[in-house]
């Protein structure tokens, strides 16, 4: 719910929320407003009707009230009571001080409920305030008075209908189950045309998120996001961006050619230097005091022709200058040649060299990039490996692919440090070269990493400090040549 669409659509629901609840609140109270005129005009009706039955039973002669006994006093004759029972619900007929009739229905309820709504009719209801809700324990009632002028004929002051006014209450109401039902159902309906409906207004930033990222690895930055009009606030921002790329690739571009240039610059004065040296270290003239001087020039011009040239390879290929000259490379002479090396280096590291497993294999690539991989591998075990120690190469068909491994029981990299040893002039402890011995320059790595990259490979590491290091080439194989020759060979 963190994501942009997420709040949308929760915003967009809660907005909804609160519309639909006040538009069912307005429903209902229209509703019950509805509920109240109809229940008004039935009971209306009846007391009407119940009104007029007195004053027709008045003209037509018929005795409308009899005398009881003098503790009731007068109540209504037995005819009219007959007619009055033929109407619905609660009636009470009073005079000005008692009740004079009261309906089958209000002769059932409880005495207590009784008396309360006598005690209703006689103070609430005035010409005034004629109708209202009588709350008894039993129910609720919607009671109206019809007031009329007592005369001798017809001593009637007061008829009062009611009905029971549970269709006022909300649970009652026609339209309450519809509003229920519906409003988790539209609220859901809703949330999801929001949800995808943000999830569409939001696509276009997800496309140019995708871009980006396609765009962001740095080798990339020619490529531009799509800008259809500049009308719209995202292809504006899209322009933005590509304005930033733009810049951005022209400083990389700047510096890839300064170091380009700058090492393409230094590598003949190194050269001249180099050649000058070793010439005064042959000239007679040269004191013995003087040779070591010259011989840690040497040693330092050439280290520093070396960087010069790990740094021309680098810069070259950044700018994808350097050509790979694909031909088909048989691996197995390739690596036996570089396991040759490998064991005159370690006759005086001291360390030991075994070619485990050589398999025939086939590749598509230049071998000249191939061999300066697979050496910058065996020269770094053999740097982190100590006396004694040993390392094992190895050349394994898998399936499509062929992997070259070196092991060894060297120094090994801390887990947090493997992250980084591939990144350029990055090396661990500089103290750790062995034996006082000076190191690389951190960019033999990243020169393996470009090789085995350029030939549809990558390279593994797997390590434990102070147990040693696994370095695992792996690349993909071509068909051996006779198997192409002898599929491509017309049979018969
Ligand atoms: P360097 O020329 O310094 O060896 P690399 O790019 O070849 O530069 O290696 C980068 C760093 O990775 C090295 O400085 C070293 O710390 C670490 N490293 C590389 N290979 C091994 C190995 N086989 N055993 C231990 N550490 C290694």
């Amino acid at each position: 719910m963190n994501s942009i669409r997420g709040r949308l659509t929760l915003a967009y629901a809660i907005v909804l929320a609160l519309t639909l609840a006040m538009f069912s609140a307005v429903l209902l109270s229209a509703s019950r407003g509805a509920a109240e005129r109809a229940i008004k005009s039935r009971v209306e009706d009846v007391a009407e009707l119940a009104s007029v039955l007195l004053q027709q039973a008045g003209t037509a002669a018929l005795p409308v009230v009899a005398t009881t006994d003098s503790v009731i006093g007068q109540e209504l004759s037995a005819g009219v009571r007959r007619l009055l029972s033929g109407l619905p619900g609660y009636i009470i007929v009073t005079d000005t001080a008692r009740v004079l009739y009261a309906s089958a229905a209000v002769e059932r309820l409880t005495t207590k409920d009784r008396g309360a709504l006598t005690r209703a009719v006689f103070r609430e209801l005035t010409p005034d305030q004629p109708g209202g809700i009588v709350a008894l324990d039993s129910a609720r009632l919607f009671v109206l008075a019809h007031f009329e002028t007592p005369s001798a004929r017809v001593p009637i002051y007061r008829v009062v209908a009611g009905e029971p006014a549970q269709s006022l209450d909300l649970s009652r109401l026609d339209i309450f189950a519809s509003v229920t039902v519906a409003f988790p159902v539209l609220l859901l309906l809703s949330v999801l045309v929001a949800w995808v409906l943000a999830g569409a207004s939001l696509r276009p930033i997800d496309r140019l998120i995708g871009e980006l990222e396609a765009i962001q690895d740095g080798r990339s930055l020619h490529r531009r996001l799509p800008v259809e009009t500049d009308e719209n606030e995202l292809d504006r921002l899209a322009g933005t961006i590509n304005a930033m790329i733009a810049r951005l690739e022209g400083s990389f571009a700047a510096l890839r050619r300064f170091t380009a240039d700058a090492s393409h610059e230094l590598k003949t004065p190194l050269t001249v230097l180099r050649a000058d040296i070793e010439r005064a270290m042959q000239s007679p003239q040269v004191s013995m005091d003087q040779l070591p001087a010259l011989e840690e020039a040497l040693a330092e011009t050439t280290r520093m022709a070396d960087l010069v040239e790990s740094l021309l390879t680098l810069a070259r290929a950044d700018e994808g200058r350097f050509d790979i000259h694909r031909e088909v490379v048989a691996l197995a002479p390739l690596v036996e040649d570089v396991y040759e090396t490998a064991a005159m280096l370690a006759e005086s590291s001291g360390a030991r060299v075994e070619l485990r497993r050589l398999d025939p294999a086939t590749v598509s690539g230049d071998p000249v990039r191939l061999r300066q991989l697979l050496l910058n591998l065996v020269t770094n075990a053999l740097k982190y490996t100590s006396r004694g120690g040993k390392v094992t190469l190895a050349l394994e068909l898998r399936g499509e692919r062929v992997a070259f491994s070196v092991q060894d029981t060297g120094l090994g990299i801390a887990a947090a440090d493997l992250p980084f040893i591939f990144d350029r002039f990055w090396r661990a402890d500089r103290a750790r070269s062995r034996g006082g011995e000076r190191g690389g320059f951190g960019l033999g790595l990243a020169i393996a990493q470009w090789i085995a990259h350029a030939h549809g490979g990558n390279i593994n590491v797997a390590s434990r400090l102070g147990r040693g290091s696994t370095f695992t080439v792996s690349l993909p194989v071509m068909p051996s040549p006779n198997v192409i020759e002898s599929s491509s060979e017309p049979t018969g």
